[in-house]
C-alpha cells in the first residue's frame, strides 16, 4: 500500500486487500496493471462519454499546456480556449442567451449554484428567499452544499448541520413539491434542485409528466428551477442536455463529467438570462465567488476537443439508440432471483436493483456481486439503493453490450 487515501472508501478494507490499480483504457475497455481487460459498465464515474484513449483530447490539452496552461480568470482576465468553450456551451444550452460560469467539477458547480441562487434573490430585493428544496434519493456532490442537498441519508450522517434552510420532498411526487412550497411560503423558497434522471441515488428515471409538472410549479411560484445535469449532460440523455430534450428551460444548470469526458476535471454553471442578466446589470457589483481554476485554459482546450468528438460522431443520436438497446440487453437479468428490478429507459443510464431480501440478510451483498462481476470481466459499482450501476460510454457497440450483459449475468450467477 502507498499513502493514497481513496475517495468514498473504507480504508481499512482497502488496505487489507490492496488497491485495484488500473493502467490504461481504450474505448469501453480498461486494463489493470496485471494486463487483465475489463468492460467498463460505468464510464468511469459516469463521465467517459466518448470512451477512453482519445489522443486528440490529449493533443489539444498538451498544445495548450505548452502555450499557456492556465491563468487567473478573476476580474477581466481570460484566455481564448475558455472564451470559446463558454460560447460553445452557451450555443447548446437549454435556454438561449445563457452565460457560463466554470468550476473544477460537479460539487463545485453545486456550491456555486447555491450562492448564485441566494445572491440572485438578494439582488432582486427578496432576501427571504433562502430555502432550497431537494428530492429524496438526490445526489448533488459532496461539498458542503451538496452534502446538505443529499437525498441519500447515509451521505449526510456524521457531519452535523452544514447548509441550513434545506427541505426534502419525495422524488416522484410533483404535488408534494407544490405543498412544500405553500407550506414554507413561496416568498421564502429560493430554488428547487432536480436531477432529470436521478443518478447516484439509484438511477430513477422521471415518472411520466413529473418533469413538466415540477417545472410548471416552479414557474408559477417564481422558485428557481435548477437542473443538476452533472450526469445527464453532454449527450448521455440523447441531447446536449436532458433539459433541452424535455423542454424544461431551467433557470440554472449544473454540469461537469461529460463536458470533458473526464479527460481533465471541469464543471460549469449555465445561467439562463433570467438569472445571468441580474448579475451582468449595471449596479450588480462584484460577485465575490470563483475558483483558481474557474476557466483553466488547458482544461478548456480538452473540453473543446471532447465536444468536437461528441458532435462529429453523433453521440447524442447514438445515445437515443442505446436508450432502447440497453433495457433490452439487461432485461434477461430479471430472471436472476437476486434481481428485484431493472430501472432504465431514459438516456444511457440503468440500475440493476439487487434483491432487498438478500441485502437485508447481508448488507455486504451488493459489494460481493460487484466483486463477482469484476472477476467476470465487468466493472460496475453498487449505488445507494444496492443497485448495480450501468452507464457505459456512448461508444459502446453491440459486442460491448453483449459483453456487458454476459459479465453481469456471470457475476450474478457467481453470487447466487
Ligand atoms: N451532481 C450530480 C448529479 C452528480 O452525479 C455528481 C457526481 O456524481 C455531482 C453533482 C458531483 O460531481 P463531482 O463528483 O464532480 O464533484
Amino acid at each position: 500500500m502507498t499513502n493514497f487515501w481513496h475517495a468514498f472508501a473504507d480504508m481499512h478494507a482497502v488496505s487489507a486487500r490492496g488497491p485495484f490499480v488500473l493502467d490504461r483504457g481504450e474505448g469501453v475497455h480498461v486494463w489493470d496493471e496485471a494486463g487483465t481487460r475489463y468492460l467498463d459498465a460505468t464510464a468511469g464515474l459516469w463521465f467517459a462519454n466518448v470512451g477512453f484513449g482519445r489522443g486528440e483530447i490529449a493533443d489539444a490539452a498538451r498544445a495548450q499546456m505548452a502555450k499557456l496552461p492556465a491563468y487567473s480568470t478573476f476580474g477581466d482576465f481570460s484566455n481564448r480556449p475558455v472564451e470559446d468553450l463558454a460560447d460553445r456551451v452557451a450555443a447548446v444550452a437549454p435556454v438561449h442567451g445563457s452565460k457560463v460560469f466554470f468550476t473544477s467539477g460537479g460539487s463545485d458547480s453545486i456550491d456555486s449554484v447555491t450562492k448564485i441562487a441566494r445572491r440572485f434573490w438578494q439582488l432582486n430585493g427578496q432576501r427571504n428567499r433562502t430555502v432550497f428544496i431537494k428530492r429524496q434519493h438526490a445526489y448533488h456532490g459532496m461539498h458542503t452544499a451538496g452534502t446538505s442537498l443529499a437525498g441519500i441519508p447515509a451521505n449526510q450522517e456524521g457531519f452535523g448541520e452544514l447548509l441550513g434552510d434545506v427541505e426534502q420532498v419525495p422524488w416522484d411526487d410533483a404535488g408534494a413539491l407544490r405543498e412544500a412550497i405553500h407550506r414554507i411560503g413561496a416568498e421564502r423558497v429560493a430554488a428547487f434542485f432536480c436531477e432529470p434522471v436521478i443518478g447516484a441515488g439509484g438511477v430513477f428515471p422521471p415518472p411520466p409528466g413529473y418533469l413538466d409538472s415540477v417545472r410548471e410549479i416552479c414557474r408559477e411560484t417564481g422558485v428557481l428551477f435548477i437542473a443538476d445535469e452533472v450526469i445527464t449532460g453532454f449527450a448521455r440523455c440523447g441531447d446536449w442536455f436532458a433539459s433541452s430534450r424535455f423542454g424544461l428551460e431551467p433557470d440554472l444548470v449544473t454540469c461537469a463529467k461529460g463536458i470533458t469526458s473526464g479527460y481533465l476535471p471541469l464543471g460549469a454553471v449555465v445561467a439562463a438570462p433570467r438569472v445571468a442578466d441580474v448579475f451582468f446589470a449595471e449596479g450588480a457589483g462584484l460577485f465575490r465567488h470563483g475558483y483558481t481554476y474557474s476557466g483553466h485554459a488547458a482544461v478548456a482546450a480538452a473540453a473543446l476537443a471532447n465536444l468536437d468528438i461528441i458532435e462529429r460522431e453523433g453521440l447524442c443520436d447514438r445515445a437515443l439508440e442505446l436508450e432502447k438497446e440497453l433495457p433490452e440487453v439487461l432485461a434477461p437479468l430479471l430472471a436472476h432471483e437476486q434481481v428485484d428490478e431493472i430501472r432504465s429507459g431514459t438516456g444511457v443510464l440503468a440500475a440493476v436493483q439487487l434483491s432487498a431480501e438478500r441485502i437485508e440478510a447481508d448488507p455486504s451483498f451488493p459489494i460481493q456481486v460487484v466483486g463477482a462481476c469484476r472477476a467476470n470481466g465487468v466493472l460496475t459499482r453498487a449505488l445507494a439503493t444496492g443497485a448495480l450501476q450501468v452507464s457505459p460510454s456512448l461508444v459502446i457497440d453491440d459486442a460491448g453490450l453483449s459483453e456487458l450483459a454476459e459479465g453481469l449475468s456471470a457475476g450474478l450467477d457467481a453470487s447466487a
